[in-house]
């Protein structure tokens, strides 16, 4: 629950307030942009308290994602119940409950036939269960890479699900039931795609020929409004990610769903344009000067 004797001293008067434990994950202003703003550490508070039952609406679901549980409001303690899962878009949920053990990344479930998709890990809690299991469950976990586990060895077993994770990341869920060496299926169209950079392990879940899981490695910046990559959090290797950037130019892709950063419809023509550019123009400027760039989506180094 928030704290009230902490809130941040620019929200401006009214119910709704954030507090300072917020740690900068960028996840509040995701769901409600015009609402929330940043200060120049990061952090979070209300720039506006909302005036219309849709963005009570987008606030209450920056609350039930916020990870450090610091958005509050002064006349009613909690959520309605029905906040997560939020469908994005035809058979694909944002979960909210955004992981302190993720720094707040976005995790999404996708409903499918032949069974659905958790890709990468919320925190568990038992309203989130109780509002998969309406949804029919989970048959595979799909995890992009090692920061982004969270929790995902208690959805694993609390569905009897199959883990994914690459082999380079797999030490940290030793409890994953398929590793992956390489581009590799998890079912009939789900494919796992190799794409080094953030971490050596990293994968992006490839769904249905339209929809890309990139985890940390590729998101929407929604200042800049396009493509990006986060230079400063590349753990492994910038001249990798870019690289991997390329091998992914070719897709179809209609929407892009990241772990940080903005999910984003950006549809097929734009994507293969900015793609197209984004790998040569990483090798041009490189770490350094990407990192320099005015925009930065978020602050993971406060
Ligand atoms: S969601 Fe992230 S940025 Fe927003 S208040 Fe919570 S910790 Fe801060």
């Amino acid at each position: 629950m928030a704290r009230r004797d902490q809130a941040h001293a620019d929200n401006v008067d009214g119910p709704w307030f954030v507090d300072t434990r917020c740690i900068g994950c960028d996840v509040a202003r995701h769901w409600a942009p015009s609402l929330v703003d940043m200060d120049s550490n990061g952090r979070s508070f209300i720039a506006r308290q909302p005036q219309t039952s849709e963005e009570t609406a987008a606030l209450w679901r920056a609350t039930a994602a916020c990870p450090t549980q610091s958005i509050g409001n002064r006349e009613a303690a909690r959520p309605p119940v029905d906040v997560f899962p939020f469908e994005l878009t035809s058979g694909v949920y944002a979960l909210g409950h955004n992981s302190p053990k993720s720094f707040g990344g976005h995790s999404y479930l996708v409903v499918r036939p032949a069974g659905n998709l958790m890709v990468d890990s919320p925190r568990y809690t038992r309203g989130l269960t109780e509002a998969i299991d309406k949804l029919g469950g989970i048959e595979h976990v799909l995890l992009s890479h090692r920061d982004e586990v969270a929790d995902a060895d208690k959805w694993g077993s609390r569905y009897d699900a199959r883990v994914w994770i690459h082999q380079d990341d797999a030490d940290a869920a030793p409890y994953a039931t398929d590793v992956t060496t390489g581009d590799q299926f998890v079912d009939e169209g789900v494919l796992s795609v190799h794409i080094p950079g953030h971490t050596k392990g990293h994968v992006a879940y490839y769904v249905d020929n339209r929809w890309l899981f990139t985890g940390d490695a590729l998101f929407w910046n929604h200042r800049r409004q396009e493509l990006d990559v986060t230079a400063k959090q590349t753990w492994y290797s910038w001249k990798a990610l870019a690289d991997s950037m390329d091998s992914i130019a070719g897709l179809n892709v209609e929407w892009v769903f990241p772990a940080h950063g903005k999910w984003h419809h950006v549809g097929e023509g734009l994507y293969a344009r900015q793609m197209a550019r984004l790998g040569p123009a990483m090798h041009e400027l490189g770490q350094h000067e990407w990192s320099r760039r005015t925009h930065t989506p978020f602050v993971w180094d406060a």
